[in-house]
């Protein structure tokens, strides 16, 4: 297949925490990727900035052993490692102070397209942005880039976005949520808004129900601190659910262009009800197969802190009414599994007959650990014997017909660093949208917080609290996935 990918023009990237989990893990692993692909052009600069003192030299070999630990399977190759190091510079800075700005101004090349990530904790945001415009160093051509998360709440994220607007325009303002990132959730797009089929169907009247799930097995130890004050909510729910869900209810955009995306999904964030309190359950897990408690893993044996949340919500439109939204996240459940799952209604009338049983038609979009996009289709059994009939998955994993290579060429934030580098803000949120996710979930927590509500034990590495299981049941439906 011949690759399509658009050039970029030469670019220069701060990373500020160049040398944290984040940039270690995720951002320099990314550009190496593109490096590889020709798309870290001669003359970039990549440039590590952080607090601890380190050469330049010393931040390549911190680099090349990043890249060996986290894609050491295409980082094997000295000479290519070495090639990209040459991209790379350090400059020590401290965000809160006044060393190492001018360093950072001394490396930086005039007329590029410059991009500054703040990979570094939410408290330093404002800093950064301060810095960055005290020291001269924002032109025309200057983006940031802000990590999750954007806010603790409606009024910090409203503080921030005073704070970010000050210095920039919401149009170099880049608000990473790696999720859009991914290539089948902007496959989802492609497959509703480039398709006859399923866009005609994609209202209450067909759909039964549509239900989000991202569950993984990870606790959150090591992130404690941060853990306790967020929570499942404000940590999963108010940003990469919202942002699925957004991209699955939202109308037709007219053209596939930031605003025209964006406002889109304004709109589905602010057509959502106010969730009631019986139609959302919260969870902690319990001590489990070896695994501890949150409450040991937080070190608070009283927390009421949620590591799962599962809830029903409706979105509130003409296209909508009648067809609910089921999410569900949580920490130390079964299994590593991210999915979208469609469920179409029953047919009208069944010419089968009862013995047939119950079929329907879902669209499955998983995220993790597999991509792919699955229908499941109705036919009859093959045989002798009367009608039978049998559900079976068309597959619509592009790793099948696109081949291996295209499946696993990139990575989500390969994909959101090249657009910020291109100036494409589609897949990045904007501050209204991070405003109405926040004014959604605010009350939820403040509800949680006004009750005294504790969260229901779940055991580590099962399916999350019963109640989440019953709160589908009562309305006569079961969650997909977590190997169900
Ligand atoms: P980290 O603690 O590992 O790294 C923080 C980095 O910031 C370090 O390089 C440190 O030197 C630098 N830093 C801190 N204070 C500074 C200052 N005053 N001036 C200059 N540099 C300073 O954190 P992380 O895990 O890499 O996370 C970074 C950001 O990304 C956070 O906002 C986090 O919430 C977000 N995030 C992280 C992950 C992840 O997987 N690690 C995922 C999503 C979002």
């Amino acid at each position: 297949m011949v690759s399509r990918i658009i050039p970029v023009e030469t670019f220069d990237l701060v990373i500020f925490g160049g040398t944290g989990d984040l940039a270690r893990r995720k951002i320099l692993p990314a550009l190496f990727k593109r490096f590889c692909s020709g798309q870290v052009p001669d003359g970039s600069k990549l440039i590590g900035a952080a607090r601890s003192d380190l050469t330049t030299q010393a931040y390549r070999a911190l680099v090349a052993e990043a890249l060996l630990e986290f894609v050491g399977d295409i980082a094997s190759d000295a000479e290519t490692v070495r090639a990209f190091c040459e991209h790379v510079h350090y400059v020590s800075v401290d965000a809160r102070g006044e060393t190492g700005w001018s360093a950072l101004a001394a490396e930086l090349s005039p007329e590029t397209v410059r991009a500054f990530y703040f990979s570094v904790g939410p408290g330093v945001y404002s800093d950064l942005a301060r810095g960055l415009e005290r020291h001269g160093l924002v032109g025309p051509e200057t983006r940031i880039v802000v990590e999750k998360p954007f806010g603790h709440d409606l009024e910090t994220a409203q503080a921030l976005n005073r704070e970010l607007a000050q210095h920039f325009d919401e149009s170099q303002i880049y608000r990473i949520d790696h999720y859009l990132g991914k290539e089948t959730v902007q496959n989802l797009m492609a497959v509703r808004f480039g398709n006859m089929l399923f866009e005609p169907l994609w209202n209450a009247q067909y759909i039964d129900h549509i239900q989000i799930t991202v569950a993984e097995t990870v606790g959150v130890a090591g992130r404690g601190d941060y853990y306790e004050k967020s929570g499942a909510m404000r940590d999963m729910v108010q940003n990469h659910l919202m942002q699925l869900l957004c991209l699955i209810a939202m109308e037709p955009p007219a053209q596939f262009e930031p605003d025209a995306v964006r406002d889109e999904k304004l709109k589905v964030i602010r057509a959502l009800d106010a969730v009631q309190p019986h139609h959302i359950v919260r969870g902690q897990y319990t001590a489990a197969d070896g695994a501890a408690a949150y409450r040991e893993d937080v070190d608070n044996p009283r927390s009421k802190t949620e590591s799962f949340v599962a809830l029903k919500c409706q979105v509130n439109n003409w296209r909508w009414a009648g067809t609910p939204f089921y999410l569900r996240t949580g920490k130390r459940l079964r299994a590593r599994d991210s999915e979208i799952t469609v469920v179409f209604k029953d047919t009208p009338h069944s010419i089968f007959g009862p013995e047939a049983g119950r079929h329907r038609n879902e669209l499955n979009i998983q995220l993790q650990p597999n991509e792919g996009i699955t229908l499941n289709v109705t036919i009859k059994e093959p045989g002798p014997g009367g009608m039978r009939l049998v559900d079976v998955p068309l597959d619509m994993s592009f790793a099948e017909a696109l081949g291996p290579k295209v499946q696993g060429s990139s990575d989500a934030y390969e994909r959101l660093i090249m657009d910020v580098i291109r100036g494409n803000q589609t897949l990045f949120m904007r501050d209204d949208e991070v405003e109405a996710a926040w004014a959604w979930t605010d009350p939820i927590i403040h509800g949680w917080e006004a009750r005294g509500d504790v969260p229901k034990p779940y055991d580590a590495f099962a399916h999350g609290p019963d109640d989440a299981d019953l709160m589908m049941r009562r309305e006569g439906r079961e969650w997909r996935g977590l190997d169900k």
